[in-house]
């Protein structure tokens, strides 16, 4: 699905099963843990996106945390 780019902000992409994010953009390349530990690191616009995410997929997110 689309999301986006914590770095450029331009469309970057997120695997359906949430094991990658990649901008094409910036050739960013990052796993989805990565990415949630950036964006946390950016203002607070990212908050409600990550909030979204946690509250769609809580057990893939649970699953996620468990690798950092
Ligand atoms: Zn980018």
């Amino acid at each position: 699905m689309k999301v986006k780019c914590p770095k450029c902000e331009e469309i970057a992409e997120l695997a359906d099963d949430f094991s990658y994010v990649r901008c094409s953009h910036c050739s960013l390349d990052m796993t989805y843990g990565e990415y949630v530990k950036y964006i946390a690191y950016k203002d607070s616009t990212y908050s409600d996106i990550l909030g979204d995410y946690t509250s769609t997929t809580e057990g893939t997110t649970a699953g996620t945390l468990d690798d950092w």
